[in-house]
C-alpha cells in the first residue's frame, strides 16, 4: 500500500521533501469495515493548511507522518459492512493512498457518473462551494457584474458559469494569457484580465465599467488590492479563499485596513467568509439537482487537469499553489 505522509512542515512554498512515499501492507478490513482502492485523488488548496496548524483552524492538521487527507473516489474491494459490497464506486476522503480501510461513515456512491472524477470536481466539493458562495452570499441578479478570481480552476469556473446563468456579466481573473483566454472562448465570460500583467489594476478597471456588484474572492493579495476600490455600494464579497497568502510571507505595506474599512462601511458592503462543510445537510441536494441539469445541458462545461500516479501527487500539489494547474486538479492512480 503505497501512500504519501507528510514528512516535514513547510516554510513557505511547500517543496518535494515535506513528503515522503511509503510502502506499507495492505491493512484488512474487520466487521463493520469496507477495504477501498483508490482511483483518483484530489488535491485542493485547503490542504495547505492541513500541513501546519496556523491558527484556531476548521479542521485537524495532519500530524507528522501521517499520511495525507484528501478527498478519493474508491473502488470498494472487500466489504464487511451492510451498506456496501465489493465493486462499489464510492466518494469518500481516503487520502493521498493506494488502499484504505472505512467504517463507512461518510462514503457515498457516485452513482452512474460517465466521468466519475466529476464527483470531486464540478458535482462536488469545489462546485458545492460555488455553488453556495454565488447564489448564498453572493446573490447575482440580472445585469449586475460579478468578478472571481482563480477564474479557470475548480471554483472559479463554476462560480463564473452560474453566475452566466444567472443573467450576470462576468469578469474572470487568471494567472496567464492561455487561461484568460479559454475563459473567454470557452467558458463565455465577457472579459477575463490575467493578474501577472504589470497593468493588471487598470486592465481590470476597463473590464469593469459599471464597477463591481459581487466579488467572489480565491485569492486575497494584489488581486483584493485591484478590485476594492471598483466596489459598487451594496456590493456583496463571499470571503471562499485567500490563497496568495497560503505559503505565509509578510504582508506587503503600508497598512490598508483603515482604506479598507472606510470602503466597507460608506459603500454598505456586505462581506462574508463560508466554510462549505457546514452546508452539506441543508444545501447539497439542491446543488447536485440543478448542476445535473447544467451539465447535461451543455450550459456548464468542465476542465480537469489530470496527473497520473501517485507518486506525483507532491509536485502536482506544489504547483496548485502557484498557480500551474489548468482546471480542476485530480491524480488518476
Ligand atoms: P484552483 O483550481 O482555482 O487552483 C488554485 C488557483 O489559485 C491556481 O491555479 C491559481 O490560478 C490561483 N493562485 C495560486 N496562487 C496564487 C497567487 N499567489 N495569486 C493569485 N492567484 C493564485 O483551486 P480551487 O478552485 O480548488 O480553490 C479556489 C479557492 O477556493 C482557494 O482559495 C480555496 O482555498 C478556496 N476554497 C474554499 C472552500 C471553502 O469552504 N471556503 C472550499 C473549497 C475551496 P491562476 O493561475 O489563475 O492565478
Amino acid at each position: 500500500n503505497r501512500r504519501i505522509v507528510l514528512a516535514a512542515h513547510p516554510q513557505g512554498v511547500p517543496t518535494p521533501t515535506d513528503f515522503r512515499l511509503e510502502d506499507t501492507p495492505v491493512p484488512v478490513p474487520q466487521d463493520g469495515q469496507v477495504l477501498l482502492r483508490t482511483e483518483w485523488l484530489s488535491l485542493d488548496p485547503y490542504m495547505r493548511n492541513l500541513m501546519e496548524q496556523v491558527g484556531p483552524g476548521y479542521a485537524d492538521p495532519v500530524p507528522l507522518g501521517a499520511t495525507m487527507v484528501g478527498g478519493t473516489i474508491s473502488r470498494v474491494v472487500e466489504s464487511r459492512h451492510p451498506g456496501f459490497r465489493a465493486g462499489d464506486l464510492v466518494v469518500g476522503a481516503a487520502g493521498w493512498q493506494e488502499y484504505a480501510l472505512s467504517d463507512a461513515s461518510g462514503l457515498m456512491p457516485v452513482g452512474d457518473l460517465a466521468r466519475p472524477s466529476l464527483a470531486l470536481g464540478t458535482l462536488g466539493m469545489p462546485g458545492f462551494t460555488a455553488y453556495v458562495g454565488l447564489l448564498d452570499i453572493g446573490m447575482p441578479k440580472p445585469g449586475e457584474t460579478v468578478v472571481v478570481a482563480a477564474a479557470t480552476g475548480a471554483v472559479g469556473s463554476v462560480v463564473g458559469q452560474i453566475a452566466q446563468i444567472k443573467g450576470a456579466r462576468v469578469v474572470g481573473i487568471a494567472g496567464s494569457p492561455d487561461k484568460c483566454r479559454y475563459a473567454v472562448e470557452e467558458l463565455g465570460f465577457d472579459a477575463c484580465v490575467d493578474h501577472r500583467d504589470p497593468r493588471f489594476a487598470g486592465l481590470l478597471a476597463a473590464a469593469c465599467p459599471d464597477g463591481i456588484d459581487v466579488y467572489f474572492e480565491n485569492v486575497g493579495g494584489a488581486v483584493f488590492d485591484a478590485v476594492q476600490p471598483l466596489l459598487n455600494v451594496n456590493a456583496r464579497v463571499p470571503v471562499c479563499g485567500f490563497i496568495s497568502h497560503y505559503n505565509g510571507g509578510v504582508a506587503e505595506g503600508p497598512d490598508r485596513l483603515a482604506t479598507w474599512m472606510a470602503t466597507l462601511l460608506s459603500k454598505r458592503i456586505r462581506m462574508q467568509g463560508f466554510i462549505i462543510l457546514d452546508h452539506y445537510g441543508t444545501r447539497f441536494d439542491a446543488f447536485r439537482d440543478d448542476m445535473a441539469g447544467w451539465l447535461a445541458a451543455g450550459r456548464i462545461k468542465v476542465k480537469e487537469d489530470v496527473v497520473d500516479g501517485l507518486e506525483n501527487a507532491p509536485a502536482a500539489f506544489i504547483g496548485l499553489l502557484q498557480g500551474r494547474n489548468f482546471g480542476k486538479l485530480v491524480v488518476r492512480l
